[in-house]
Formats: C-alpha cells, sequence, structure tokens
C-alpha cells in the first residue's frame, strides 16, 4: 500500500505566482515599513497569513455559482443552505450573515448585557472584541495544558470545566450563556474532545445556562474526534458533527474557513429565545432574513461547501497537512507548538532567535525574515498583536512570541509545503544573522494592522 497521503482533488483553474529576487524584497518590506501586512500580495511567493476566505471552491461550487437566486426575499437558495444547516446542526433557524463578526456582534447585542460574563475555552479575537463592545466580559478558560506549547495532549482545546464551575457558582447569576471554540483558533487550532463537548453542556444546563458554539472549523474537529477519540473510528464526519451540534443551543459560522468559501457567516439557532430580536437586528445592518449580508450566489456555494467538508479524504489530507508541515520543521531543529492542530503551525520565535530580547520583537522579525529569506507571509502572535504601549511610554510585551502559518484550503499543493520548510529550515541555520525590529510609528487598537518599524 502507498504511504503518500495525495491532495484529494486535481487542479482545474490555476493562478501565477511570482517569484522576487531578494533585493527586490528587501525594497518591498522596506517601503512596507517591515509590516507584512502592508505588502502587496502580488510581492508574496507563498501567502501563509490566514486560513480565512482564502481557500479554492470547487467546480461544483462555482457550478452553484450559477444556481444563485437573487431574489430580494424568499430566495431558493436560502432555502437550499437553510436544509443543509438544519441537517448538519439539528438546529431550525438560520441567520445568514456577510461573515463571523456580523453573527456574533448580532447574538451578543441581543443575548449579552454590560457586567455578563461569558465563558469559553479561548475567544477568538473578533469574539471577545464583540463580547466587550456588548459590555460582557469574555473569559478564557481552557484547560492549562493549552497554554503550554509543548504539552503533548490529544485535546488542547478542552475547556476547564472545574474552573467553568466555580464560575457558575460564584457569579451565575451573570452568565447569560457559555460559548466554546471549535477548534480552537487562538489555541493554535487545537480540538475539543466530544467528552469535553458533551460535559460541558451539561454542566451548563444544570445552571440553565444555553450553549453557544463558535463553529468555525467544526469540520477539522470532528475528524480530530474521529482520528483520536474512543469509540469514534468508526463513525462518519457527518454522524461525529450532527453529534457536537446537539450538545448546543446555537452557533456562530465564519463560513470562510469551513465553510470553504471566501466570504459569509450565519447563526444558527435550536430555539426562539433570541430569534424574533437576532433577526430584526440583521435587517437593520446586514439584510432580509433569507440572504443576510450576502448574495443568493453566496449561500449556493456555501451549502456545496458544508457538503464538500465532510469529505474523509479532505479532512485527512487537511490535518495531515499541518502535522507534515510540523515534522518538516522540527526535523530541521525548528521549535513549534505541539501537537500541530488543524489549519496551522506555530513557530517559537524565542526559541529560533534566542539571541533576541522582548524588546526586539522576536516573532515580529522572524515574520520578515521569512518574507526576505524566501518569499513566505506568515503572521506574528506576540507582543505587538497582543502587547501594547502605554501613554507614558512602558510597553507590556506578551508570553509568547510565535509566527503563525495559516493554510489556505486546497491552494497549495506538497511542493509549496517542501520548499517553505526549506526555507524556514535554511533560515534557522543562520538564525544569528536575523535583526530585531523597532517600532517607529503604531496605532492605539490593533497595532499590528498598520505599525511601521525600522531595523534595530
Ligand atoms: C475567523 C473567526 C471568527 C470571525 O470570523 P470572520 O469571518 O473573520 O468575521 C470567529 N471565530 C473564530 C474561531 C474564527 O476563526
Amino acid at each position: 500500500m502507498p504511504t503518500t497521503l495525495i491532495e484529494p482533488f486535481r487542479i482545474k483553474s490555476v493562478e501565477p505566482i511570482r517569484m522576487t529576487t531578494r533585493a527586490e524584497r528587501e525594497a518591498l518590506l522596506e517601503k512596507a515599513h517591515l509590516n507584512p501586512f502592508l505588502l502587496h500580495a502580488d510581492d508574496v511567493l507563498i501567502d501563509f497569513l490566514t486560513d480565512s476566505g482564502t481557500g479554492a471552491m470547487s467546480a461544483k461550487q462555482w457550478g452553484a455559482i450559477m444556481e444563485g437566486d437573487e431574489s430580494y426575499a424568499g430566495a431558493r437558495s436560502f432555502f437550499r443552505l437553510e436544509a443543509v444547516i438544519q441537517r448538519l446542526t439539528g438546529y431550525p433557524h438560520l441567520i445568514p450573515t456577510h461573515q463571523g463578526r456580523a453573527a456574533e456582534r448580532i447574538l451578543f447585542t441581543v443575548a449579552g448585557k454590560p457586567g455578563d460574563i461569558v465563558p469559553s475555552n479561548t475567544h477568538f479575537d473578533t469574539t471577545r472584541a464583540n463580547l466587550e463592545a456588548s459590555g460582557v466580559v469574555a473569559l478564557d478558560l481552557v484547560i492549562p495544558e493549552g497554554l503550554q506549547p509543548r504539552t503533548i495532549h490529544p485535546f488542547k482545546g478542552n475547556i476547564d470545566l472545574d474552573r467553568v464551575e466555580d464560575l457558575l457558582k460564584r457569579d451565575g447569576d451573570k452568565v447569560p450563556f457559555g460559548m466554546l471554540t471549535v477548534t480552537n483558533n487562538s489555541g493554535g487550532g487545537q480540538p475539543v474532545s466530544m467528552a469535553n463537548l458533551r460535559a460541558y453542556s451539561a454542566l451548563l444546563k444544570r445552571y440553565g445556562k444555553p450553549l453557544v458554539l463558535d463553529v468555525c472549523r467544526f469540520a477539522e474537529n470532528a475528524m480530530f474526534v474521529k482520528l483520536r477519540e474512543e469509540g469514534y473510528q468508526d463513525r462518519s464526519i457527518e454522524s461525529i458533527v450532527q453529534e457536537m451540534f446537539s450538545y448546543g443551543d446555537g452557533c456562530t459560522m465564519s463560513a470562510k474557513k469551513d465553510g470553504m468559501v471566501n466570504i459569509g457567516g450565519f447563526i444558527a439557532l435550536k430555539d426562539e429565545r433570541w430569534l424574533e430580536a437576532a433577526r430584526n437586528l440583521l435587517i437593520l445592518t446586514e439584510g432580509f432574513p433569507t440572504y443576510g449580508g450576502l448574495a443568493g450566489r453566496d449561500l449556493e456555494a456555501l451549502a456545496v461547501g458544508l457538503e464538500e467538508v465532510l469529505h474523509e479524504d479532505y479532512l485527512r489530507y487537511r490535518l495531515r497537512t499541518a502535522e507534515y508541515m510540523g515534522e518538516k520543521l522540527k526535523a530541521g531543529g525548528v521549535q513549534i507548538v505541539e501537537p500541530t492542530g488543524g489549519h496551522a503551525v506555530y513557530i517559537d520565535a524565542k526559541a529560533f532567535l534566542p539571541h533576541l530580547q522582548s524588546e526586539d520583537y522576536p516573532a515580529w522579525s522572524l515574520a520578515n525574515a521569512l518574507y526576505l529569506e524566501g518569499g513566505i507571509r506568515g503572521v506574528e502572535i506576540g507582543s505587538v498583536m497582543f502587547g501594547r504601549r502605554d501613554d507614558d511610554g512602558t510597553e507590556h510585551y506578551h508570553p509568547m512570541e510565535l509566527v503563525r502559518l495559516a493554510f489556505p484550503r486546497r491552494v497549495y499543493t506538497q511542493s509549496h509545503f517542501d520548499y517553505a520548510a526549506e526555507v524556514i529550515c535554511e533560515l534557522k541555520s543562520k538564525a544569528e544573522q536575523v535583526k530585531g525590529v523597532r517600532i517607529t510609528k503604531q496605532s492605539k487598537y490593533l497595532r499590528h494592522f498598520t505599525a511601521q518599524f525600522r531595523w534595530a
């Protein structure tokens, strides 16, 4: 039996990518003020900035685009999508939105109020921001292993049930609902086990609290359950997905992830408690309830994407991609967050650049160096993103300095990954030449998107 796991698709439409010279990249990065977010994507050879909305659609999805019903109200495309989502989630009520954060804003405006506390394993940054915008405290209660980069655990995305119970005992009246992110994006794309999901749901139920799932990567999570959790080896992905949703009372989704589309999102709800208020808010800012913030063709492509993402060959290849990349990097002496999650590999920049100090922003430096070395764009998850500078100039650093390489779905082939791993390992062998950076200009909020830098 051959052991090579192949990309389970062939390519019908291609998009050229362009190699630049090192001298060109130096000039381009200088012009972007050493901020990879400010590069033109055409000047990037391999773009691992994010897996969000960057995937390739299938021929079937492109075909469905032509089937899109653009009627303002009651479009056929809505009912087609609704049927798929009802089948997968068991939730009767669908509210389409233009992307995940719109779903979050609408649901949290309706379901939360100032002074409330909402626990999760780890709130994604837009989730946290939207809760906080409603005056709600977003509490991260991932298990301790979820915060230890090199501790091996099959389900590092699990929520710490003891700490949830403490919260419910102490401040239960302030908790409107619980949340859980599957997979745990901010924690490295780490999965949540079915046992944890089931127990969390039961615990919340004992206290009369509903559970809202953030299901951006529900299919990747289901595949981890199939591969790692006792009793699921012979279950279909669809039945695992259905069981996962059965423990929730509703969900928010960014379809730019496991929806396999370039734009889209939704809320789905099991009962009517938040439905009418959420729909009213949807009409105010997104659109009529049968299209939300999307075109009919987007709804069609999403309906197909939600079916395709359940294919086991695809998911096996998908999870293997991150694992393969992780193996190659480790073999080259590069330390990463382990085990690899579903959608990305995280390089430990402090270990990669031991000669740099916090004030050198090691992960930001490394992200720049990867671009200079081989035209690869990753993203810093470190002190530029999560640290801050007070008005008096005091800088607060983040304990972890990581560079995330996130993998677009069905876009790059094995040789792209081989090339990227080679570039990174080669850079590792001359890491002492990589200089730190200093911030020369920054904004008060989300500074990583626009900050400017110089070499130290
Ligand atoms: C991407 C993402 C979101 C936000 O979705 P957008 O479509 O980017 O607005 C929310 N939660 C998680 C876990 C995500 O990965």
